[in-house]
């Protein structure tokens, strides 16, 4: 039951109102908190259930104090962002300008999702430079997509964004302008509906991600489990009730701007705060030391992390007058990291000595591509370059990184009519067929890459750099440095 998750310690309610903490324009808000606990028990004795979440909801005066206030906060410290600048260029210019807007507001919006403000802003201007409407980007292939995103992570994103936009180009090219008929669209949820269609079509409706759920837990006081579904409902509910019909776009994009300045999870600067006045995780904190207002939202436990293992091999072919390649392979198209390459990797059961790592490996390589160290190619060298840890969500993902340098015997790899005179050779499966490319560094940057691949990558140049260092300088060296790893693989 939810009302059982939903406590107040209010201890500090008998007789303590008028803490000197607690200036006179918290006392409505304590005052709310301690009739709501007065409702559910006559405990007035350590922790006592409260109302239920959907009883909480704002009066007609606070939901006015908050829309003018924070608006008004908004007018006067919005940050200056690229995607605003084409967002908030008013209603005329008509549907190719509204549509622009919604445009601007969706690859931003998505770009944004676990990426900073900052990072973001370089890509987003590349990207509407390259493709300034959805017609544009409608015609883009996904290697070009992928690599316009590469370093954002999260590919799955984009590769929605490009299929979303051809979704819209092909039903006849007309941008959906509602929360529902958005969602409609491949890739695109209720946050990101709610966000277009408040920001670039002026629909009333709520935009809730962590920052919106950050102050709606703080200003109610809400200590449900934020990850409950039933919770999550609510909180879009009391967003809904909070939006300003008026300026739905820029009351959205306030709440999530004071989430992200304002209203941090850890540091929060109440003082600066423009709704101090409405918070009852503010008041409750001035008046009782034990709580704090960054205890909303709850914190709830990250759920088990699963442990994977694998080997990679770069397999790095060398040849008498021409650069050096590298072999990928093309990840399913579903699934983790679905279509992006990597170089050729192994899971393996658990963790693995040396010996098991490169059985699996080969096998691997002779399976999929017919590569017999021992026939069709000369082994020039075979090092372990180190480990790397990535983490997913849900997955810890321990890799473990070799080298493998090999010199080409026979013809074109890319000649399957050679089998057998191949350094690599593709396998005709009668089920599948494993995607390969055979690429030199060059074009190593301008594919979809994995983010293994880019830290594998940059350890093995590391190693190469190190292994063309004279043993003692190397020792000179690494005592003057730190001995971690390179920032960009850490
Ligand atoms: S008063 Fe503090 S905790 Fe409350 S909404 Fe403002 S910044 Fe957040």
């Amino acid at each position: 039951m939810l009302a059982s998750n939903f406590k107040i310690n209010y201890s500090y309610l008998a007789g303590k109102l008028h803490s000197p903490l607690l200036p006179p324009h918290h006392l409505p808000a304590a005052s709310a908190a301690m009739k709501r606990c007065r409702q559910s028990k006559s405990v007035a004795n350590e922790t006592v259930d409260v109302a239920d979440i959907e009883d909480i909801g704002f009066s007609g005066k606070e939901i006015k104090e908050i829309r003018a206030s924070l608006l008004q906060w908004y007018d006067e410290n919005r940050r200056d962002l690229p995607w605003r600048r084409i967002s908030s260029s008013g209603n005329e210019g008509g549907v190719e300008q509204r549509e622009r807007r919604a445009y601007a507001v969706w690859v931003s919006e998505v770009m944004l999702q676990q990426t900073k403000v900052q990072t973001v802003i370089g890509y987003f201007n590349r990207w509407m430079e390259k493709w300034p409407t959805i017609h544009h980007l409608a015609q883009a292939t996904i290697e070009e997509v992928n690599e316009m995103w590469a370093g954002l992570g999260y590919y799955r994103r984009a590769r929605f964004l490009l299929e979303g936009a051809q979704m819209i180009v092909e039903s006849g090219g007309e941008f959906p302008n509602t929360a529902s008929s958005l969602q409609m669209v491949k890739g695109i949820g209720n946050y990101t509906a709610g966000a277009i269609a408040s920001i670039a079509f002026e629909e009333a409706v709520p935009v809730v991600d962590g920052n919106v759920v950050r102050v709606v837990t703080r200003l109610k006081a809400i200590s449900a489990n934020p990850k409950d579904s039933k919770t999550v409902k609510d909180i879009w509910e009391l967003a809904r009730k909070l939006v300003d019909p008026l300026r739905p776009g820029d009351f959205n994009q306030a709440v999530m701007e004071l989430g992200a300045t304002i209203c941090s999870p850890t540091a929060p600067s109440c003082s600066k705060c423009p709704i101090s006045l409405q918070c009852q995780a503010l008041s409750l904190s001035m008046n009782q030391e034990s709580i704090k207002v960054t205890d909303y939202p709850t914190k709830v436990p990250k759920a088990k992390q699963r442990h994977d293992f694998s080997a990679v091999s770069v397999v790095e072919i060398v040849e008498e007058g021409s650069d050096s390649k590298y072999l990928l392979v093309k990840r399913p198209e579903e699934g983790l990291l679905a279509g992006l390459w990597e170089f050729p990797s192994v899971l393996l059961e658990g963790e693995a000595g040396l010996t098991s790592r490169r059985k699996a490996i080969d096998r691997f390589l002779k399976q999929s591509f017919g590569l017999d160290m021992r026939k069709s190619c000369k082994l020039v060298s075979r090092e372990e370059v180190g480990v790397y840890v990535h983490i997913f969500s849900h997955i810890r993902l321990k890799m473990y990184i070799e080298l493998l340098t090999l010199r080409k015997t026979g013809l074109s790899p890319t000649n399957s009519n050679t089998s057998g005179a191949n350094c690599i050779q593709e396998k005709q499966e009668e089920t599948a067929t494993i995607k390969w490319k055979y690429v030199d560094e060059k074009a190593l940057s301008t594919l979809g890459l994995t983010s293994g691949v880019r830290k594998a990558y940059t350890m093995i140049q590391k190693f190469k750099q190190d292994s063309s260092v004279p043993a003692t300088a190397r020792k000179r060296r690494d005592k003057k440095s730190s001995t971690k790893a390179p920032s960009s693989i850490r």
